[in-house]
Parts: structure tokens; sequence; C-alpha cells
């Protein structure tokens, strides 16, 4: 039995999303399967929010924009420092899933992809490990009633498009799709977390007073609630306010010394006593792909994260009262498998702020890669740059495409297009191009 969709995204996460959305909303028929039970990706489970600005002649912006509005409405996003992304993970879970429903995607949870068919350069159809179309399997015939059983039935979904949005590109590793080669060091990962019951107005008050050259620090009172970010890394390139209070707790042993490596927070919408951290970032050369690398970063990040907290009520003002809220869900990944595209895009191509006929996205985001050592990160600021739409397209089959931190790109240039704003832009850029082809 056989069910037909113009496209099927494989990945409900960030570029997953803006792809879905936007095939909808232009009256395409679309399946979005999603492994998890919410949509959103890293910015719900791996709790990276906000989503930073990307420039100012940014395309491809339909999906950002309402996302912005719908967020908006419920409390869930505030506009700071002209920055318009920050949002509210956990209400972001129930906009998404409104969102959908507006332009009637079919959204399938807790759905993985087991089989999928394909004919020379074609993706013909897939099949899940679960029945995810509500076609009724055909009982088989026994004798007693209470225990009915029903036949296995196996339904291959067919489409006309197919778009690989799950990050690490497990789809097109199914099909035996070619990939860019990875580096033997990979970028380290980050598991996030969340603390709530903090007094932010007092600890902003004290960060304005300790950062007195305000090299990373920003307070803002938006209607009446104190929203700050800060930062801290053991990099040498700044003066940073927070150092003196790391150096310490180290020397008494309540932090690592790796523990210094990267600290950043922010606020959310709409929690007014909560900080997002960006932290900790395992200081490891793990290896994404492997289940031993990512629970040993498991395992580890949650009792950086446990050492992060215990010094935060004890060195800043306003964390009296603070607990641990939420650890991510999942680990964040900033680079695993990259597929190889019709394209693919180098750090000259980025760095020379190449034209091309039909840009994906357009963006100004630093190239940011970042590395467990000392002083040896990249963020480095470049001119514009473009994308183009052939970066997202597979070598080996012409109806995939590939969204989101998998594309084909370099490693040096991933470093700077992986950022939400462009996995937005590219998600939208798929969706309007799979849409003109079937017009
Ligand atoms: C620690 C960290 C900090 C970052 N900080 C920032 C920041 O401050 N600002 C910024 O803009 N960007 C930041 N980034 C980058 C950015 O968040 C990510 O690169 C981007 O969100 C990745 O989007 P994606 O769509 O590729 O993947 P995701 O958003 O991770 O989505 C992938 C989705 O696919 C699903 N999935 C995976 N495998 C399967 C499967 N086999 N079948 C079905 N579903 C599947 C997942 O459950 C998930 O929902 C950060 C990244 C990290 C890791």
């Amino acid at each position: 039995m056989n069910k037909f969709y113009d496209v099927i995204i494989i990945g409900g996460g960030t570029a997953g999303c803006a792809t879905a959305y936007i095939a909808g909303k232009l009256g395409l028929k679309v399946l979005l399967i999603e492994k998890g039970i919410h949509l959103g990706g890293t910015m719900t489970s791996g709790l990276v929010v906000p989503v930073m600005k990307s420039g100012n002649h940014q395309i491809n912006t339909d999906f950002y924009n309402i996302l912005v509005e719908e967020m908006h409405k419920v409390g869930g996003q505030v506009t700071y420092q002209d920055n318009s992304g920050w949002f509210n993970p956990e209400l972001m879970k129930i906009v998404l899933d409104k969102m959908m429903k507006d332009v009637s995607v079919d959204v399938r949870y807790n759905a993985e992809v087991k089989d999928v068919k394909t004919e020379g350069k074609y993706v013909l159809s897939l099949e899940t490990n679960k029945e995810i179309l509500s076609v009724y399997n055909e009982e088989v015939d026994t004798d007693n009633i209470s225990l009915k059983k029903y036949k296995p039935l196996s339904v291959y979904i067919e489409a006309k498009y197919f778009v690989d949005a799950t990050g690490n590109c497990d789809f097109s590793n199914n099909i035996n799709c070619k990939f860019l080669e990875m580096k033997s060091e990979y970028q380290p990962m980050s598991l996030r977390f969340l603390m709530s019951g903090i007094d932010i107005e007092k600890f902003g008050k004290w960060l304005l007073e300790k950062d007195t050259d305000r090299n990373v620090t920003t307070v803002e009172n938006i209607d009446g609630v104190t929203h700050l970010s800060t930062a801290y890394t053991w990099d040498t390139d700044k003066q940073w306010a927070l150092a003196p209070f790391f150096d310490k707790a180290v020397k008494e042993g309540l932090l690592k010394d790796s523990d210094r490596n990267y600290f950043q927070v922010f606020t959310v919408a709409g929690m007014p006593t909560t900080l997002a951290f960006n932290c900790p970032r395992i200081p490891e050369n793990l290896n994404p792909n492997l289940v031993k690398d990512t629970s040993k970063a498991l395992i580890e990040g949650r009792e950086a994260i446990y050492r992060l907290s215990l010094f935060c009520k004890k060195y800043f003002p306003g964390f009296e009262n603070a607990y641990i809220s939420n650890i991510a869900d999942f680990l964040g990944v900033r680079v695993s498998n990259r597929l190889k595209g019709k394209y693919v895009y180098t750090i000259d191509d980025l760095k020379s702020g190449k034209k091309f006929e039909h840009p994906a996205l357009i963006s100004n985001y630093p190239v940011d890669v970042h590395n467990k050592s000392k002083n040896t990160s990249t963020l480095e600021q470049t001119g514009e740059y473009q994308l183009p739409i052939e970066s997202l397209m597979s070598y080996d089959y012409d109806n995939l495409f590939v969204v989101g931190r998998g594309i084909s790109a370099d490693y040096m240039a991933q470093g700077a297009l992986r950022v939400q704003a462009s996995c937005f832009s590219m998600g939208e850029a798929v969706a309007k191009y799979i849409k003109n082809q079937l017009s």
C-alpha cells in the first residue's frame, strides 16, 4: 500500500520546521517525520536559545518572521539588544505544533525511517519503524476474541521530494550518499541547561558593577523585566570580568580547570527568574557519531552542570535560591556528517563573498569554530556571504535535499553557516525551490 506526498521531511528541528512550514504554506502536501516527541530540535531539545542575528540583508526569512510573531503572541519572545530571537524553548514546542497545523503539515512523532526505496538518481519511498498513517492492519483470524492479532502491514510512503533535516544526515547515510571528509579533531560538544529561581535584577546590577568596561555584559529592562547576557572563557583575548571568580573556584576545588573553557548565560523570554547556560562545553576530542563518546559527553556534561550550579550559587549575588530547572534532552553537536552536494561550498567562497545565481541565504555571521584547547577557537568576522541552493542538493539523488548543519560546506565554512537564522533560510529556500519545480 502506498501513500503519496509532495515532500517528506525527515527531522523536525531548526531547518526541518522551516522547510515543512513554508512548503505547507505554499500548498504542498507535506509529511514531517520526527524521532522525538516535539518539534524544534536544537532550539527546544538542545535548549539553544536565543537565535543569533545574522546581518541586515538576510533572505528567506518568512518562517522566522512568523515564528517571532507567533512566539510573541504567547509571551515567549522579546527583542533584546535589537535581536528578536530571544525565545522561550518550552513555548516554542506549542507554537511549532500550531504553526504546522495552520498549514496542514502531517507531523508524525516518535517515528524513524526503517527502509528506503531508490531507483537510479531518485529516492522513491520510505517505510517507517511504526505505522504512522492511520492505515489499519488487517485482522488475523483467531478464535480468541480477547486476543485480536494484526498482520504487520508494511507501508511505503512515496514522495516527489525528500529533505534530510536530521542534523546528522541520518537519512542520507542510510541510502549510501557520499559525504565530505570529517576532521579527526572534532569541535567540542556542549550540554546546555537552565537555572531558575534567580533574582535576575540583583545579578544584573552586580554584573554591571563588575564588568566596568562592558566587555561582554549587556543588561536591558524590557517591559519591567530585567534581561541580560554575559560570558567568560579561558581564552586570553579579553579582560573577562568573571575571571577572578572562576580562578578562585578552581583553586578551592569547586570547579575543574576545564570548567573555565566556556561560560555564557542569557535570560529567557517569559521566564523571569531563569537563565539559559551555553555550557558546559565538553573539553575532549569526542566523536559525535560514536555512542561511546556521546555517552561520555552526556555523563561528563551533567557532572559539570552540577559543579557550575554550585559555583553560581556560591559566587553570584542573585543565585541564593537558584536551582537547575532543565538539562537539555540532547547533546549540542556543532558539526558531524556533512553531505556531499551538487556544490561544495568553501571558506574561500565565504571570505570572498562569492555571489551565486540562486542563493539560499545571505548572512554575515562570523566563522565560529570551537576548539577544546585554550586560545585556539576561531571567531572571525567576515563580510556578507551567500550560500547557493546547490549546496543543499544531494550529489547522489536528484530529488533529495539536505538542510541544517549537515550541508555541503567545508569544515570552516560550516562553522559560520550552521547558526539557526541560516538554518531557517536554508529550509525555506528548499521549500520554495520544490514549489517552483512542481508548478
Ligand atoms: C552548543 C551549541 C550552541 C549553539 N549556539 C547557537 C547560538 O547561540 N545561536 C545560533 O543561532 N546557533 C547556535 N548553534 C547552532 C545551531 O543551534 C545548530 O547548528 C542548528 O540549530 C542545527 O539545526 P538542524 O536543523 O541542523 O538540527 P536540529 O535542530 O538538531 O534538528 C534535527 C532534528 O532531527 C531530528 N532527528 C534526528 N535524527 C532523526 C531521525 N533519524 N529521524 C527522525 N528525526 C530525526 C532531531 O530529533 C531534531 O528534531 C549552537 C549549536 C550548539 C550545538
